[in-house]
């Protein structure tokens, strides 16, 4: 597909390798949560993880390649002279540029995340768009059964609706810095957020964040609520799945300091949440393939009041 649109062989090459080291981590972190027993009494049901088969076989078969044509195409037609042109920038200045790269990355993704949490705009068409996006970022907020005893895993980092991937502006943003020649800082910064991305998703046994937030001693706890503020930890986005307030908190999955500087939503909590999940409905309970196709639609069942704790108050 990609020679038939003229993609250097390099992308695909680097899309392989970002594709091979997530699925070597994926499948690290989850044999830890099933050695360990975290999928266990209802914490992870088989719908959690059909949940994540779709999501992740859609991903790599579909929206990952499609968004690659798209995103090609429109930056050759748009910027015909700047295919490969930046290639310089990472060569001479690798960290500048990764830093800098994965702010950029962050901040789109945490800033569409709080727009799907937030409450409807006053305008009605920013309201319709706003409604897509809540409904495709429904079903990462859907786990377990309906028994309250289901618990996030490493594998609901890729769980989301069939339009999700497609509309999150930091997923064009690095593919245009691919097609710009930065192949090390796309592969790297895309690397580093997706693992850090699992890895709080897992459902720890012994969570390391919790037990340094909770140190008898002072200077411990204090350092680590100090790196809370520029990184996000599992159970900073372990309660941005609860079912509470802090469901609307915590956007970011790796770089926290947006929403301790921008957005007002940074949330350092000392346990667990008691509820993982948002309440399901009938339909979505029954059937993922509800989840992953028509999850618009339990957004007009009567019930909805359950979900106002999704959110966010915005500053
Ligand atoms: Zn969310
Ligand atoms: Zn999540």
């Amino acid at each position: 597909m990609f020679e038939f649109f003229n993609i250097p062989e390099a992308v695909q090459e680097t899309g392989e390798v970002a594709a091979i080291v997530t699925a070597l981590f994926l499948i690290l972190f989850s044999l830890y949560e099933i050695i360990s027993g975290q999928t266990q009494g209802g914490k992870k049901t088989w719908n959690d993880w059909a949940m994540s088969g779709i999501s992740l076989g859609f991903l790599a078969a579909l929206q990952r390649p499609v968004l690659t044509v798209v995103v090609f195409l429109l930056m050759a037609w748009l910027f015909p002279a700047y295919n490969g042109a930046m290639a310089w920038l990472e060569t001479q200045y690798f960290w500048p540029t990764l830093i800098i790269f994965l702010l950029v990355d962050e901040y789109l993704h945490g800033r569409t995340h709080l727009f799907a949490h937030s409450r409807k705009p006053k305008n009605r068409l920013l309201g319709k768009v706003q409604g897509f996006y809540k409904a495709a970022h429904r079903p990462h907020h859907l786990n377990g059964g309906q028994d309250k005893r289901g618990e996030i895993s490493s594998s609901q980092t890729f769980v989301e609706n069939w339009a999700w991937w497609l509309i999150l502006p930091n997923y064009w943003f690095g593919l245009a810095c691919l097609y710009l020649g930065l192949y090390e800082v796309f592969l790297w910064g895309s690397l580093s957020k997706v693992v850090w991305g699992m890895h709080v998703h897992t459902n720890w046994k012994w969570q390391y964040d919790l037990w340094l937030l909770n140190h008898r001693n002072s200077f411990v706890r204090k350092s680590m609520r100090a790196l809370c503020h520029i990184f996000t930890f599992p159970n900073m986005h372990h309660h941005h799945h609860s079912r509470s307030a802090n469901s609307a908190k915590n956007m970011t999955n790796f770089i926290s300091i947006f929403d301790w500087l921008l957005w007002g939503t940074l949330k350092i909590e000392t346990e667990r949440p008691e509820v993982y999940g948002w309440r399901q409905y009938d339909t979505e309970s029954a059937s993922v393939l509800h989840r992953f196709f028509r999850s618009t639609e339990p957004l007009k069942d009567p019930h909805r009041g359950e979900n106002a704790s999704a959110h966010a108050s915005q500053k």
